[in-house]
């Protein structure tokens, strides 16, 4: 075991600041990572906030941070797939048993012993895992994924998440050329969600609560932009959309955008409100409409995920900063005030 630096909250209310967590030394299937870039996620806003404590309640001290991209620093001795030296991601899971039939299946993503990143139960040292807000952090192989080299590392960080969370369903509801999709929030999700229909050839409408976003959602690849609560732009829209991903991240009104859903389309909601939303059956019964939800992806769906960016040149919109801004930046996510996804530059940990 050895200590890292890192920055953790210390309570629903106090504001993260620098604290050293444990990690293990590298087992023999392990990968030890110094991290470069760590994005901020709306999920580590509401885990520190312990906005779903419901669902799954916040251990404090918490270190979130599911949007890694390191260098390798050490491996174990039975590691095949990486060397000290390489580029590497890690998103929002480090471990999942890999014998249940999910993992069988090639959907870690929904093995009921998923480990996430950080706020599950650390089977190495006892307590909850700790994520990436740290200067290092040791995961096992199979959960560790390539960087394509010709892409911009602090922009890399957040496809680990937002990227892999928007591609798995856009890709699952068989989003592409000929078929009108929208995309509801233009946050960290959102932006992702557009660059990468976009990339795939879809007709791209973003719906957006801020008008000051429009010009920057049709140079990310939008087609059209909606403003969603202007009820008669809306309602030019009804029974035109194919799918519809839905990255709220707040209570919102979800049966205005069933309402747009074509025969057969669906809406996908990925955003993760707290409170429970109302659905009318009327927004389903009339096109035959469903309404489904997805969680980020598999380890295979997330390695595709990566080459597919580095093949089309596709990075998110990134405002870094350093770990030292981390509370201010909390502040303006929680406004819906970034550009689209903050990346920390954990060099500035390391100086701490
Ligand atoms: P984000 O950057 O804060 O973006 C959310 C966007 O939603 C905002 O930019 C805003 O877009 C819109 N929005 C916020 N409050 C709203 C309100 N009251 N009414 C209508 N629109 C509102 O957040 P994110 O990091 O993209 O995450 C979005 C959600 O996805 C979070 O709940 C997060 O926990 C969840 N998530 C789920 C998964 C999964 O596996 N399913 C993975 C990662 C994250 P406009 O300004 O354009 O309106
Ligand atoms: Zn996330």
């Amino acid at each position: 075991m050895y200590k890292s630096k890192a920055y953790a909250a210390p309570s629903r209310t106090a504001p993260l600041a620098i604290s050293t967590v444990p990690r293990r030394e590298p087992t023999e299937r392990d990968v030890q990572l110094e991290i470069l870039f760590c994005g901020i996620c709306h999920s580590d806003l509401h885990a520190v906030r312990d906005e779903w404590n419901e669902f799954m309640p916040t251990v404090y001290p918490i270190v979130p941070g599911h949007e890694i991209v390191g260098r390798v620093s050490d491996v174990g001795s039975a590691v095949t797939k990486f060397k000290p030296g390489d580029l590497v991601g890690v998103g929002c899971m480090v471990d999942a048993d890999l014998i249940c039939n999910e993992c069988k299946a090639e959907y870690e993503q929904f093995c009921p012993n998923r480990i996430l990143t950080y706020n599950s139960p650390d089977e190495h040292l006892g307590g909850v895992t700790y994520g990436g807000y740290a200067e290092s952090i040791v995961v096992d192989e199979h959960f560790v994924l390539r960087v394509p080299s010709n892409l911009d590392l602090p922009g890399v960080a957040p496809l680990l998440c937002a990227g892999i969370t928007t591609y798995s369903p856009i890709r699952h509801w068989g989003v592409t050329k000929g078929k009108k999709v929208g995309v509801v929030g233009l946050g960290g999700l959102g932006h992702m969600g557009v660059k990468i229909s976009h990339a795939l050839g879809a007709h791209v409408a973003v719906f957006t609560t801020s008008p000051d976003k429009k010009e920057d959602a049709l140079r990310l690849g939008a087609d059209e932009v909606i403003m969603s609560r202007n009820t008669a732009e809306m309602e030019k829209h009804t029974g035109t959309f194919d799918f519809i991903l839905d990255t709220v991240s707040a209570q919102h009104n979800i049966n205005s955008y069933l309402a747009l859903l074509a025969r057969d389309g669906n809406v996908t909601l990925v955003g993760a409100p707290p409170q429970p939303l109302n659905v009318a059956a009327f927004s389903l019964i009339g096109g035959r409409h469903s309404l489904s939800g997805s969680s980020i992806g598999s380890i295979r769906e997330t390695q595709e995920m990566l080459d597919f960016c580095g093949e089309h040149n596709i990075t998110a919109d990134v405002e870094v900063i350093p770990i030292q801004k981390i509370n201010e930046a909390y502040d303006r996510l929680a406004k819906s005030d970034v550009k689209y996804r903050f990346s920390i530059d954990m060099a500035s940990l390391r100086d701490e």
